[in-house]
C-alpha cells in the first residue's frame, strides 16, 4: 500500500506535488513524472467539477475534476438532477481494494 492508498483509507485525499517543479503527479507517484524530484503529499483543493454522470440501479456515479487535471471517479449524491459543469465536492473517501469516492454538490 503506498501512500496515497494508506491517507485515503484514514479518510484524507492526497495528492503529490513535486517539490521542484511544483508539477501535480496524476495519477499518482512517488516521484515527479516530468523531472524525477521528490514530491510532497499535500490535501487536495476540495471544490471540483462535474465532468460526466450516469445512474444505475437508483445510484448516481460520476466523474468529477479537481485542480484543473485530476480527474476521479465515485458515487454522487444529489438531490437535484445534477448539471455538466457544476461544481461538486468530496464527501468522503476511502479504499478499499480501489480508490472509493463519494461526492455531494455544493
Ligand atoms: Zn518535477
Amino acid at each position: 500500500m503506498n501512500i496515497f492508498e494508506a491517507e485515503l483509507k484514514n479518510g484524507r485525499f492526497v495528492i503529490p506535488e513535486c517539490s521542484r517543479c511544483q508539477k501535480v503527479i496524476w495519477p499518482p507517484s512517488e516521484f515527479c513524472t516530468q523531472c524525477f524530484g521528490n514530491v510532497i503529499w499535500r490535501t487536495v483543493n476540495d471544490s471540483g467539477i462535474l465532468v460526466e454522470y450516469s445512474s444505475k440501479d437508483g445510484k448516481m456515479f460520476c466523474i468529477a475534476e479537481f485542480e484543473d487535471s485530476i480527474r476521479i471517479m465515485g458515487t454522487l449524491n444529489c438531490y437535484k438532477t445534477p448539471v455538466i459543469g457544476q461544481k461538486i465536492k468530496i464527501s468522503s473517501c476511502g479504499f478499499d481494494k480501489s480508490p472509493k469516492f463519494t461526492f455531494s454538490s455544493e
